[in-house]
Parts: structure tokens; sequence; C-alpha cells
């Protein structure tokens, strides 16, 4: 188990419920950033003891400074604050809970300082993919998955001898709120029925892409490179409930699953106690309560997101980071509401269209990749 963690956004969902996780567990939080929410950090470094603190905003860095001038914690602040924490000298694995394409610099610092990563940012593998996997092997760093499809695949694998037994891997998607609805029920969609989630409790950017079902779609991209598998041998399947996490197939015929309620605090948990397991405080799963667990085939004619993401992996380079930053912009857009909610699907499928395949090699390629798709919506003319 581990002993000492940092964690690279601690105000937002998965970043509050890994400091819980972590206390009960005993496990010392030595390191955590945030950006805006100076109240809960400040409730954060005196709760947990943090040794260093990273506040992106230079201003909230200040502000933050002033309110704990009583604590020993240090304040750091910017990109190189946030790198700063990743790598803290005793901690032994960064919980990667920060959301969007902020969290691949500060990721890769870790693994060059040799820390194991818990992954809870999509974008490091979706715009990182080759170059952040080889890294990894290159300084023998785990990444442990910490959302919850992969981290079921990663607990299902445990006991895989041979790669070659396997045949598939099968992500479960909620369907999100708007499951069942057509391409002309979404026209009329609010931004408040988008945030309803029926079964989990996320961040913003992430609700959102699970109403469009681009969570899916970058999930199938993170797990191609998590398990070094080609996309078409990655399926999706709509299983309303959430109690399934995700299932792996294998070439006997066997189907394995990982099954539990829907709380992050349990695949959270697994990358910081792995290969073993502790008692969680999680609330026991009752199937006999639940009775029903149903299955759909996602509709990829309405919800085409999934497909884009397939295209993006399957022709690689530029593409995946190209989405993920237009998805990106148009999701804070939409939270803005400046857009539709059909319009994010439009402006990836205008992004996508607008740049032609380009090779990816170093850092500074990901990043223009991405600030290019960018730059690109910024000057778009949206009409509504
Ligand atoms: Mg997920």
């Amino acid at each position: 188990m581990k002993k000492n963690i940092a964690v690279l956004g601690s105000t937002g969902s998965i970043g509050t419920q890994t400091l819980e996780v972590a206390k009960n567990l005993g496990i010392k939080v030595g390191a955590i950033s945030g950006n805006k929410n100076i109240s809960l950090l400040e409730r954060q470094a005196r709760e947990f003891s943090p040794e260093i603190i990273a506040v992106f905003d230079e201003k909230n860095a200040k502000k933050l400074k002033e309110n704990i001038r009583d604590l020993s914690t240090k304040v750091v602040c910017g990109m190189e604050g946030l790198c700063e924490i990743s790598c803290f000298s005793k901690s032994d694995i960064l919980v990667t809970a920060i959301s969007g394409m902020i969290g691949l610099k500060p990721t890769i610092a870790a693994i060059n300082a040799k820390k194991d990563i818990a992954l809870a940012n999509k974008e490091t593998l979706v715009a990182g993919g080759n170059l952040v996997i080889n890294l990894a092997k290159e300084n023998k760093v785990n990444i442990l998955p910490v959302d919850s499809e992969h981290s079921a695949i990663f607990q299902c694998l445990q006991g895989c001898h041979d790669k070659k037994d396997l045949k598939k891997l099968i992500l479960t998607a909620s369907g999100g709120p708007f499951f069942g609805k057509t391409k002309g029920d979404l026209k009329s969609v609010t931004l408040k029925d988008a945030l309803n989630h029926p079964n989990w409790s996320m961040g913003a950017k992430i609700t959102i892409d699970s109403a469009t079902m681009m969570n899916k779609g970058l999930e199938i991209i993170e797990a191609t490179h998590l398990f070094d598998m080609p996309e078409d041998k990655i399926d999706v399947i709509i299983h309303r409930e959430s109690i399934i996490h995700s299932m792996v197939e294998y070439k006997d015929g066997a189907v394995l699953a990982q099954l539990g309620i829907p709380s992050m605090k349990i695949p959270i948990q697994y990358a910081l106690t792995y290969p073993k397991r502790k008692t969680s405080e999680t609330e026991a799963l009752n199937l006999g309560k639940i009775k029903n667990l149903s299955f759909y085939p996602p509709d990829t004619n309405v919800f085409e997101t999934i497909n884009i993401c397939r295209r993006a992996i399957k022709q690689g380079g530029n593409k995946p980071i190209t989405v993920n930053a237009a998805n990106e912009e148009a999701v804070g857009m939409f939270l803005a509401n400046k857009i539709k909610f059909t319009e994010i699907t439009e402006i990836i499928k205008e992004c996508e269209k607008h740049f032609a395949y380009a090779k990816i090699s170093t850092l500074e390629q990901i990043l223009e990749a991405d600030q290019k798709a960018r730059e690109f919506i910024r000057n778009m003319d949206i009409k509504s």
C-alpha cells in the first residue's frame, strides 16, 4: 500500500474522494493542488497538513498563503507549482484528479521523477498516448487506472497470464441523461438537463462528456493505450444501472466483470492499495435489491462522438489530440451557455475535418496540436 500521496486537483470530485479514501486507509497526503476553491484548499490544509500546496492561479496562491500563514505549509503557483507537487519527494504516487489538458505536463514530470501514477485524468493518455506510455516503461513507473471502467478492466485482467488469451474489452456506459433520445430531441435539451446524470455524481466537464457520450469515446482511446489493445477489440455496451463497471472477454468465451455500487472510492482505493485490497467504507452491493441489470447497444447515429473517437485513434497522430481539444473547448462554451448541446458534437466534427493527419512524437508537438485546435474553435463563427 502507498504511504504518502500527492494529489493533483484535490478540490474536485475525484480529489475530495481521494482525500477521504486516504484518510480511511491512514495514508499521508503530502502534497495537493487546486485552482479556484481557496476556502476548500484551506480546509484541506488544516485537516490533512500537506507539506506543500500548488495553486495554479498566482493571485489565488497569494490569498491562500495569507490565509494559512499560521501553518508551515509551503504554497507554490503556476504550471511550475503543479509540477513541483507532482514530483514531491516524499510521495510514492501521484493521483491525477485534475480535469483537462492541464494535467499532461505535471504527469510527465512525475513519471520522469519515477512516481507511480493513479490516473484519473483522461487527457494524459488521450493526448499524450504513446509518449506517456513509453516514458512510463522507460522509468519503470506503474500507471494505475482510476477511471471506473479502466479500473474494472484492470481488475479483470489480474490473473491473465498471456495477452493472447484476450478476445476483447467491453466498456460499459450508463448512456447518460439522454439515453433513448433522438437527434431531434437533443436539439432542445438544456444545460440543466445535461448536468443531471442518472447514476454518477461527477465534475461538470465529465458530466457533459457523459451526456454527449464523448466520455466513452475518450475512454476507448484511453483503453487502447492502457491495455495495448486495438480500437476494434474494444466494445461499448450501454448498461443503465452502472453496476457492472466493465468486462473482459477471453478467447475461451469466459467473460469476467467487475461489479460494485457506482462509487469512485473503490477504483481510487484499488489504485492506492494495489495489488492488495483493504476494507473500505463503501456501501456493499445488494443485487437482490437491484434485481435487474439491463443492456443495450449504443446508438452511434444519435451519439456520434463514439465513432469520432474511434476514427481518431485509428488514424493516430494529431487526431486524438485535436478531437479532445475541440471537445474541451466546446464543452466550455456549452457550460458558459454560449452554444447548444448538439453544437458540441458539430464543433468537434468541424475541427476533425479541418486538421489533416500529422505525425506526433514530442510533447511540444502535442501541445501545439492542442493549441491549434483550440484557436480554430475560438475563431469559429458560432451563430447561436
Ligand atoms: Mg469512466
